[in-house]
Order: C-alpha cells, then structure tokens, then sequence
C-alpha cells in the first residue's frame, strides 16, 4: 500500500454502526476488565492514550518513515519535550535562522538549568564542528529555515552528529514529510508543528516527534508526553487524522503555486530579491535539490523595494492574501515578520514571509498587482 493510501487509511478504528468516518472518543477513561486488573481495550486513561491520538501517531510516524511518533498539544511542547530530555548543563548547537520561538524557550526557561547554546549557519559544516563542546548533546536544524529559506546539509549534519554520538533533530515543518524525509537522510528525531502542512485549514494547534528509532530517547519523551500531559484533545487528533487524508493531495498544489508565484515576483518591479529555493538562481538550489523530494515546499520569503513603510503598503492592498502569522493552510498568508519576532529579530525591515495556498494562482498573482 503506497503512503497516500495509508494517509487516509492506517490506524483508523471503526464503530459497530458501520460509520464510515473515525468516531471521536471523548471518554478520559477505560473500563477494566472482568478480572479487574486488565484494561482489555488496552486503554487506561486519555493522558496516558487516546485511539483518535493513536490513529494520528500511526499516520505520523507512516509519513515520516518513523519508528514510532508522539504527538503534542504544539509544537512548542514537541520541541520542549525534547530539550527536556537533554539534562542540566547540556550544550546545544541551533540555527542562527532558527523559528524564534524555540531559542525564546532556550533564552528565557532553561538558564536555570544551566543549558547552553550556540547559534551556527547550518549551511556551513565547518562552522558547525567547530561549534561542538565536550557537553554538546543535541544538534537542532530547520530547513528550509524559517523566514530566511535556508538550506541545511541534512546527511552532512547527521555524519558530523553519530561520529561524536551528539543527538539530532529536524524541524520538519516547511519542507513537511511530502517533500523531505529527515529519518531516512540519518537525522535522530524529525519535529513537525503539526499546526501548519499536516493540518492544512488554520484550525488546529498540535506538534510531533517522529524517531527513527525507539530508544532512551523516545522512551523518555514518551513518559514526558503521558506524565506531562500536553497532548493533542481527541478532536483535534480527529481533526489533523481528517487533514492528513487530503495531505498528499494538498501538498503538490501549494509547491506548485509557490513555483510560479517565486518565478511571476522575481520580475515585480515593488519586489527586490524573491527567496524561495526552487528557484535556480537561489543560493541553496543545488543542495534542496538533491534532498528535497518532487518539490519545494509553499512557503517563500520577498524582500520588498524600501523598507518596512513600502512592505506594510504592498501588504495593505492585498485582498486574496490575509496579512495574518502562521503558515501551512489552504489559504494564503503574508506577514510582515520583523513585527512579529520582537526586539532580537533578525530579519530584514522589508521582509515579508508569504505562506502560498491552494487557491487558483492567477488570482494570487493578481493579488499582488503590478
Ligand atoms: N517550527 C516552525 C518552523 C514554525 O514555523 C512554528 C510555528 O510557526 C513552530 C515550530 C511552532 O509551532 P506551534 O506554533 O504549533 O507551537
């Protein structure tokens, strides 16, 4: 059975009535069996497991290649539970363009545990070794890399990692599973905010951690999910497992769309430099190339001529595209980022990040005038 069969098919449970559609078991807790000790339907209590997140988990980890998935409530809480495995006094090595959330998490809750990071240009492997410390455990890389779109060596990061036994993940999150496989490439851990690509309709917030392997690792992130308890509701778990059935057939139109509207800016006369790596032109093409699979992904970056004053107004005469944060529907999206990010930013003044829908690209295209 190929992948998109098993998106829609795979971990699915049925109810006695014959309902064609995945019930919602909203029930926190299970019955015990005749003997009074058992949990015959291998069910015991909805934070410990659900069969809506069970059937989500499956379809996860199927998409990713995985060994075993774990779902959370964000991924934020993904991406928490993994620098929780790490231990006091860890050193971790990060994008210098990583999603600015994830370095806030590092920044603000865990100097008191005496964790320490660096911030190194993925697309530079040299740079990286020589970011390791003795205490470095865990390489975190993101690409393509949110808003900047760059490219990270994903096999040359996972060699560099397993030669000094360093821990990696992958934020998986632009590229999605469609058009990147992490695990298969040698990476430790792929993370997906599931709140974006695999839930596909703004409508949902939920993150995931897909292994490779089952380890200490995922053993301890399992017990971080259950005992800490930020897990996905039932219905939201019903709600992506509904979205991922139409993943296969989503993806394909919004890297499609993003193509042609990549090429359609590059010759805008208000648009100075168009980042997206489909491009030919783009910095990082070869390297997306060759690891990035039928694609490029829908999301892209457009630095606008001027600056913040000329991107606000370019923004404020769109009708198609929502000048909204968040990425990963079926409807466009453009934001202007460096409002969003804060005072460390580090994006450009006339930065706007443009997540491509699934609408007729024509009318994006006009969105943007000329
Ligand atoms: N990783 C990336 C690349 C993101 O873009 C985001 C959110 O925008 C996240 C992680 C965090 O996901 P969530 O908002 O579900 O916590």
């Amino acid at each position: 059975m190929h992948s998109s069969t098993k998106a829609i098919h795979l971990g699915n449970f049925e109810e006695a009535n014959g309902a064609i559609a995945m019930p919602i078991v909203l029930s926190t807790t299970f019955e015990r069996g005749e003997d009074q000790l058992s949990f015959p339907s291998g069910y015991l209590y909805s934070r410990n497991d659900n069969p809506n997140r069970n059937a989500l988990e499956q379809k996860i980890s199927m998409l990713e290649e995985g060994a075993e998935s774990i779902a959370f409530s964000s991924g934020m809480s993904a991406t928490l539970a993994v620098f929780q495995s790490l231990g006091a006094g860890s050193h971790i090595i990060l994008p210098d363009d990583m999603y600015y959330a994830g370095k806030n998490i590092l920044q603000r809750l865990y100097a008191q545990w005496n964790i320490s990071f660096s911030e190194v240009d993925m697309s530079n492997l040299e740079a990286v070794k020589n970011a390791i410390l003795p205490n470095t455990k865990l390489i975190w890389i993101e690409t393509p890399s949110n808003p900047m779109l760059k490219i990270t060596d994903i096999e040359g990061i996972a060699k560099i990692a397993k030669a000094r036994n360093i821990l990696t993940v992958c934020d998986n999150t632009w590229a999605t599973p469609y058009f990147q496989k992490p695990l298969v490439m040698g990476i430790d851990i792929s993370m997906n905010a599931t709140t974006k690509y695999l839930a596909g309709h703004s409508d949902i917030l939920g993150g995931a951690l897909t292994f490779k392997e089952k380890n200490n690792t995922s053993e301890f992130i399992k017990d971080f999910q259950r005992l800490g308890g930020a897990v996905p509701s039932p219905f939201d778990c019903w709600l992506l497992c509904r979205s991922i059935s139409t993943f296969h057939a989503r993806m394909p139109i919004h890297a499609n769309n993003a193509m042609i509207l990549a090429e359609y800016l590059t010759k805008h006369p208000k648009i100075e430099k168009v980042i997206y790596p489909g491009l030919s032109n783009n910095k990082y093409h070869e390297i997306a190339k060759n690891q990035m699979i039928g694609g490029f992904g829908g999301m892209m970056s457009v630095l606008v001529k001027g600056g913040q004053k000329e991107a606000l107004n370019l923004v404020s005469k769109m009708k198609i595209f929502k000048h909204a944060t968040s990425l990963g529907g079926v409807e466009s999206l453009i934001e202007h980022r460096k409002s969003v990010e804060g005072i460390h930013s580090n994006s450009p003044e006339n930065l706007l990040r443009i997540s491509v829908g699934i609408e007729d690209v024509r009318d994006l295209i006009e969105d943007f005038g000329d």
